[in-house]
């Protein structure tokens, strides 16, 4: 086949080259943790060469499940090419995936400094502040990358869209800024369906596989992609300190991918019918969600394909009615994380943004949601009941303050 594939047949079929010639259909999992060796010198050429971060030789051995799993490179060939990425490498948690990028850009090649754009997920603000991996951190705003950066500087991390409060910050301007800087970009919320960072310049896009790409809610896992000479570093990372993504996990992810651009898509409408109501609710007092203020500067227009399924909210009543509401809903589910099948509804300041320095928190007023896969009108009745529930406030709702929804982002995922 000579046409490129489109990305809904790509999430189908990718990382499946090998099965036919294995006689089977399903996605086959091996749980092996130890390989035969064709013999000592194979098989310590073999341990060698993934040791420092290679794939197994062909005539060698996996030699050990730490250094290669082929379940857990299936999905990773699958990940990649919807990535448009040469290859990418998956670990036991985003965090673990976050840890390895920095550990590869900062203390193996000899360099100290991260420049980090917030606003950031709280775990990933967190893991920087901590200085538990040596890496000294410089946090700024998207205009301010190219003067932080400095020579011993080894990375710059960006989240875009970010949690919580959907900031969009513009990845190709990001990347001039950071020069010869290796860029991550941390796509979790967009996911490939919706944006490809490496497209815009990104050396790596970096996903919290538990969100969106696992979709169900049943998988710890993280998937950095890039190009093979960025693997090797990560898979040399990997091996040594062990971040692993389990056989078991990797199979659900790869299977969740199947199904990832029907549920963006779906999610997506949901979202935004869901958008299109809180903005006329007294409650409200402000809706964060991509193209709500009309896309001003064209970013989504050229890095991303859609807007999303998660939404955070200011809740007029403060923090008494944010409170109330999570406890008051019925079909979202009031717990952290996002982008699974079901709706979730959280507190950013107390609960996934708690590390996170006073200056860089959101707001105590703040609410999140990660929209699901139910009806968008159940969805709707839902948080009408919540917020029936909290104190009652008199104001004009947000869409005789605000703009509503543009067409120009009306939520078509386009190939
Ligand atoms: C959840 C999340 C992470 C961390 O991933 P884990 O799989 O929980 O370790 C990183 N970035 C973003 C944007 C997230 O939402």
């Amino acid at each position: 086949m000579t046409a490129p594939l489109h990305p809904d047949t790509v999430a189908v079929h990718s990382g499946r080259s090998d099965l036919e010639g294995l006689g089977v259909h399903a996605l086959p999992i091996d749980l092996s943790t130890t390989n035969p060796l064709p013999d000592i010198e194979r098989g310590g050429d073999s341990y060698e060469a993934m040791a420092t971060g290679g794939r197994p030789p062909a005539d060698g051995s996996m030699v050990y499940a730490r250094l290669w799993n082929p379940t857990v490179a299936r999905f990773e060939a699958a990940l990649a090419e919807m990535e448009h990425a040469e290859a990418s490498v998956a670990f036991g948690s985003g965090m673990a995936a976050m840890t390895a990028v920095i550990l590869a850009h900062t203390n193996a090649v000899g360099k100290r400094h991260v420049v980090a754009v917030r606003p950031l997920y709280g775990g990933t603000d967190h893991l920087l502040g901590s200085g538990l991996l040596g890496a000294e951190v410089s946090y700024c705003d998207p205009h301010e990358v190219a003067r932080s950066i400095r020579p011993d500087t080894g990375l710059v991390v960006l989240e875009t869209p970010a949690n919580p409060t959907l900031d969009i910050a513009d990845i190709a301007d990001i990347v001039r800024q950071a020069g010869e800087v290796p860029v991550v970009v941390d796509n979790t919320f967009a996911t490939p369906v919706l944006q490809n960072p490496i497209d815009l310049g990104a050396a790596m896009s970096l996903h919290s596989a538990t969100k969106y790409l696992g979709g169900h809610g049943d998988v710890i896992a993280g998937v950095v992609a890039c190009s093979e000479a960025t693997a090797e570093a990560l898979r040399r990372v990997r091996a040594v300190t062990g971040g692993l993504l389990h056989p078991l996990g990797a199979y659900l992810l790869h299977r969740g991918l199947t199904t990832l651009p029907v549920r963006m898509r779906q999610q997506q409408e949901n979202a935004r019918r869901i958008v299109q109501w809180l903005i006329d609710r007294p409650e409200v007092a402000e809706v964060f969600y991509p193209g709500l203020d009309g896309d001003p500067h064209g970013i989504l227009d050229r890095q991303m394909r859609g807007t999303g399924a998660m939404i955070a909210m200011r809740m007029r009543g403060g923090f008494a009615a944010a409170s109330t509401i999570t406890t008051a809903t019925a079909l979202f589910t009031h717990a952290v994380s996002l982008g699974g099948v079901d709706s979730l509804i959280q507190h950013p300041a107390a609960l996934t943004h708690r590390p996170v320095p006073p200056e860089a928190r959101p707001a105590a007023d703040v609410l999140r949601l990660s929209i699901g896969l139910e009806n968008a009108d159940d969805l709707i009745a839902d948080l009408a009941q919540a917020f029936a529930a909290a104190p009652s406030i008199a104001e004009p709702p947000l869409s005789e303050r605000a703009t509503p929804l543009s067409d120009a982002h009306t939520g078509a995922v386009r190939a």
